[in-house]
């Protein structure tokens, strides 16, 4: 089953119940506080907090989402993406949990000929938040579980709340057993690859204030409108549809692998490393070309520090795959190739998209020669002095010099089994920010001075009257 069928019967199945199709909102949220859309509900946040009245009772989206903080699991973990697609259905005030459990259940368990996901109801696990026994009676009685198949866990995995008062609620999270040759069998409680974790539901149903931490807080009352939303990873549904065995394999997915593969001449499937890194790759090209088309463009701040870092990542890896040359002409081709079907975009704004990749490498290939082998040094240096943690001015002078976002130091030092003094290197950043901010503003002190021209400028066109008014 292709990603994309996957996606158009999720949504032909919620469309089908009342759910209004709702298009992904872009990376890029509208929301300041967040750099990114990091979960399908994101864009509905003002109807389920009952800020903004919904225009409809039920909605329906895949999302586009990136999560920074996965960045670490993935290549690792088979299901971790920095970018990946949320299927969403929601509620706003209109069905509550029977509903949300009786639609899940139906669209993975319905055949693949008949329009469901097909999924066979004795592969599938569900966690409940551990006093929500409206939740376990609902499974026993809408899906037929068996009590061994629900497992109570506690707040820090299976309650939502958003850190402020507001509405919160407990969740219930569904899984796929891959089966015995993936680990032992304890359920998804055990915590390991061998439960997928594929779909959350949240039922928001509670007001609460007094949040101290996301496992302490007050319940006021019972929320009068009770809302649903829910994510299932479109990407996790793929690779088990696909029989393959994680989230980089799939077809959206495996074709920048197989890029990474063929112009390094290693094969993917005989060293755990190299694989890793082939994974990483073919992720972060393909996050990467989805940040650029939604806008974002590399540089050392916010938004566009974390695509340097996943463009810089990629390149390092490569490296370590044994390719010192360019590469971003061939594995963005491929990664557009098999995202444009689903996001024409990315094709029409490619020659865009490929200038930015590619001046991004042409950039870093330059110093990252150089600035590896400055921190080869520094790593024998410390070792030799006996030290375990590199300097901060060494992790500065990469960072200001060569390039090298700090975690990519860190990364590396870690490599070669060291730490990095992180409160010296911070200090220097910090420094260096209150110089650029000393510098900002004596240039500003020029621009005011230039801005009185600006006045005469708003008064309307001058009129040179010289040569009258001298000759009068
Ligand atoms: P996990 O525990 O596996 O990290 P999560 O609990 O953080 O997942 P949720 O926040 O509940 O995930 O997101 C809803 C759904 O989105 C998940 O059930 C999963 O299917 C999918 N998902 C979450 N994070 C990722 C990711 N980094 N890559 C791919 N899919 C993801
Ligand atoms: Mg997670
Ligand atoms: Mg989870
Ligand atoms: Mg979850």
């Amino acid at each position: 089953m292709q990603t994309a069928d996957i996606r158009q019967r999720w949504l032909d199945f919620f469309a089908a119940r009342g759910h209004t199709v709702v298009p992904s909102a872009s990376l890029v949220s509208d929301d300041p506080t967040l750099l990114f859309t990091v979960a399908g509900m994101v864009p509905f946040v003002p109807y389920l907090t009952g800020l903004v009245p919904a225009p409809y009772p039920r909605a329906t989206s895949v999302q586009k989402c990136i999560r920074t903080n996965d960045i670490e699991e993935v290549g690792k973990t088979p299901r971790h993406g920095t970018f990946f697609q949320m299927n969403g259905n929601f509620s706003f005030g209109d069905y509550f949990k029977e509903g949300a459990i009786a639609f899940a259940w139906e669209l993975l368990t319905t055949p693949e000929a008949d329009g469901g996901l097909g999924f066979d109801p004795q592969d599938l696990w569900v966690t409940v938040y551990k006093d929500d026994d409206e939740a376990i009676e609902l499974w026993k009685k809408v899906a037929g579980l068996p009590d061994e198949r629900i497992q109570r866990l506690d707040k820090d995995t299976n309650y939502w709340h958003t850190g402020q008062p507001g509405p919160a609620g407990p969740c219930s999270e569904i899984f796929f057993d891959r089966g015995p040759a993936y680990g032992v069998d304890g359920g998804p409680a055990t915590d390991d690859d061998r439960y997928v974790e594929i779909w959350n539901l949240v039922f928001m149903q509670y007001l609460i204030d007094d949040v101290t931490s996301k496992t302490d807080f007050r319940i006021v009352r019972e929320l009068p409108k009770k809302n649903i939303d829910t994510g299932m990873g479109l990407e996790r549904v793929a690779f088990i549809k696909q029989g393959v065995e994680n989230m980089y394999e799939i077809d959206q997915v495996r074709p920048v692998l197989d890029r990474a593969a063929e112009l390094s001449g290693r094969t993917y499937g005989t060293n755990h490393d190299d694989d890793v890194r082939m994974r990483v790759i073919a992720d972060h090209v393909r996050s990467s070309l989805m940040l650029m088309s939604d806008g974002v463009a590399p540089s050392n701040e916010g938004r566009g520090y974390i695509l340097r870092r996943l463009l810089r990542r990629t390149i390092r890896a490569m490296r370590l795959l044994g390719v010192d040359g360019a590469t971003f002409r061939e594995l963005f081709a491929a990664s557009r190739d098999a995202m444009k079907s689903a996001y024409p975009e990315v094709a029409h704004d490619y020659a865009h998209i490929e200038k930015l990749a590619l001046g991004e490498e042409e950039t870093f290939l330059r110093t990252l020669v150089a600035g590896t082998s400055i921190l080869d040094t520094a790593v024998a240096a410390t070792k030799q002095s006996g030290r375990e943690e590199l300097a901060g001015d060494t992790a500065f002078l990469l960072h200001d010099t060569y390039g090298f976002p700090i975690e990519l130091t860190l990364e590396m030092a870690e490599e070669a089994g060291l730490a990095v003094d992180r409160g010296a290197f911070d200090e220097l950043m910090t420094a260096q920010r209150t110089r650029a901010k000393a510098d900002a503003k004596s240039k500003k002190k020029v621009l005011a001075d230039l801005s009185v021209y600006g006045q005469f400028r708003a008064r309307g066109e001058t009129i040179f009257t010289g040569y009258t008014d001298l000759t009068t």
